[in-house]
């Protein structure tokens, strides 16, 4: 069975429509795919109903989180599988980070502006198409403009990535594993040990995470390492978490295809059994 864990649609900042993700799925030979926007469930109903007969949906999203341990804090993303979408205090909480992405994509288009840089909000939010509002849709603006040739470079230093960083006010990471449980769902640390995306968490809070309900770990994934994979793999396998392999798609924003990392059949049975939210659809 091919197996990915991890993929976005318009619903957030990916390329392809949920309708058109679930069809690319099928066409990337996947049994299975994860829907997994960022901070909302908008594409579940879109991709449930243009599902493939062959393909198994698995609802799901990426909440933004951050670890408040350390002085600056540490953004971090949480998989968050087939949780209750109409779980009050998750929905609440998942609508208020929306509320904030909005506001640091107005003040990093302020901060453009004020250097002398043609873009505006209105171009932003139609890139975003009522979706969640993500960076990737500032890079594009700055790709239009002529200012970076690519997504990867719109988070360069002296753009998105240092320069014109805001902050947005994520969901401290401990409440968030508590929320998703409470929501019946499966929470996977993403891409733990992306270092090349910025400053990541130390092992020890993995330690404290798995303690209050961490499910798992995203091991094989394209902003880590082959060294970095392997750690990650030993820290779950030391902790008693699953590890899995996913290939976070956005379509063509971005290079990776659908399933260029997959997940062990066993690790996905496992992730099915622990949930309690809402059925995976399909065969
Ligand atoms: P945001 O969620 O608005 O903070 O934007 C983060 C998103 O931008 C991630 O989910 C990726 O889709 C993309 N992204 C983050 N870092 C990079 C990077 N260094 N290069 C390319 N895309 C990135
Ligand atoms: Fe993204
Ligand atoms: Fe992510
Ligand atoms: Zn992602």
């Amino acid at each position: 069975m091919r197996i990915d864990l991890h993929a976005h649609s318009t619903a957030s900042d990916g390329t392809l429509t949920p309708a058109e993700l679930v069809a690319a799925g099928a066409e990337a030979g996947l049994d299975v795919l994860a829907v997994t926007d960022h901070d909302t469930t908008a594409g579940w109903v879109p991709a449930a109903e243009a599902r493939p007969a062959g393909l198994a949906l698995v609802r799901g999203a990426e909440l933004s989180c951050r670890w408040y341990g350390q002085e600056p804090s540490i953004p971090l993303h949480l998989l968050a599988y087939l949780f209750d979408p109409t779980a009050q205090a998750l929905v609440a909480e998942l609508a208020r980070v929306r509320g904030s992405r909005v506001e640091r994509a107005q003040r990093i288009v302020e901060r453009l502006r004020a250097d002398g840089i043609d873009v505006t909000w209105d171009e932003v939010r139609g890139y975003a198409a009522g979706g969640t509002v993500g960076r990737p849709h500032i890079a594009r603006a700055l790709i239009r403009a002529g200012l970076v040739a690519d997504t990867d470079e719109a988070f360069e230093d002296r753009w998105l990535g240092k320069r014109y960083r805001v902050s947005k006010e994520d969901t401290d990471v401990f409440t968030a594993v508590r929320l998703v449980r409470e929501a019946g769902g499966v929470p996977i640390f993403a891409h733990p040990k992306a270092t090349k995306r910025g400053e990541v968490v130390p092992d020890s809070l993995i330690v404290e995470l798995a303690a209050a309900g961490l499910f798992g770990l995203e091991a094989d994934h394209e902003a880590h390492s082959p060294g970095e994979r392997e750690h990650v793999r030993g820290l779950a396998a030391g902790l008693g978490l699953v590890a899995t392999g996913s290939s976070d798609f956005h379509g063509s924003h971005k290079q990776v295809k659908l399933g260029a990392y997959t997940t062990d059949e066993g690790v996905y049975e496992a992730i099915v059994a622990a949930a309690a939210g809402v059925p995976v659809l399909g065969p």
